[in-house]
């Protein structure tokens, strides 16, 4: 893993300044810092201004576990053209009939989190997460939840996170499918993708370098991203250079 803003990775970004080019992003923890408690995910005022800056000179795309509403009234003024939630799945006026495969899943955990005090159950539709950020014992909180995921009549697929697992219908598009097809439909020839958790992965694990350019917020020796970059707070300086790209004479 190589960290993408050092001046010898310079040529990796000088790529994206062509015209055929896709920017695409994580919310939380990518665009917005980790916060305690999901409802508080927002921009820094510095990284909402340099985003919107960045979705007037690229198509760009945020592609998030969140619910799609719920992500965009997060973007404040920033028009990015593309804007998927619940990990891919959820589109412009899609109707994807998956919502049901969830409904065992949505009844179990909702009991389990009613009986375990800082368990919250957030229902996306298209996909569930079963938050563990404020239980006292997160690894025994962790295991319940997945006691109670492992006796579903239908398995369903199971992305954790940070302080999160992410239920979803099994065979559903993920990050990376959602991606490609971006790429597709923006006539793209080259994409950057940066994000900062394991659902991000199935966008590393396309190992397309030609084609996608793939980093991760925080160096990890076990993530499939061919770049990183240190912290989140550095997403500042990663939309700066981008935009001075555009911008250059
Ligand atoms: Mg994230």
């Amino acid at each position: 893993m190589k960290n993408v803003l050092l001046p010898r990775h310079g040529k990796v970004l000088g790529r994206l300044a062509g015209a055929r080019t896709l920017l695409a992003f994580d919310f939380d923890g990518t665009l917005a810092p980790i916060v305690r408690g999901p409802h508080e995910a927002m921009m820094r005022a510095a990284t909402s201004a340099l985003f919107e800056r960045a979705c007037e000179l690229f198509p760009t795309a945020v592609i998030s576990g969140r619910g799609r509403g719920d992500v965009t009234a997060r973007l404040g003024g920033a028009q990015a053209r593309y804007v998927l939630g619940n990990h891919g799945m959820e589109g412009d006026g899609e109707t994807i009939a998956t919502k049901s495969l969830l409904n065992e899943a949505r009844v179990r955990l909702h009991s389990l989190v009613n009986e375990r005090p800082g368990l919250e159950l957030e229902d996306k539709g298209y996909s569930l997460a079963v938050h563990f950020r404020r239980a006292k014992q997160p690894r025994s909180a962790q295991h319940a939840i997945r006691r109670v995921l492992a006796t579903l009549a239908h398995p369903l697929r199971t992305i954790g996170g940070k302080c999160v697992i992410n239920v979803l219908p099994e065979g559903a598009r993920d990050k990376g499918d959602a991606l490609l097809e971006l790429c597709k439909e923006a006539r793209a020839e080259v994409a950057l993708y940066v994000g900062d958790d394991v659902t991000d992965e199935d966008v590393f694990e396309l190992r397309q370098p030609a084609r996608v350019i793939s980093v991760r917020v925080g160096r990890s020796s076990t993530s499939a991203a061919d770049y990183y970059v240190d912290r989140q707070r550095d997403i500042d300086v990663l939309l700066r250079r981008l935009i001075a790209l555009r911008t250059a004479p």
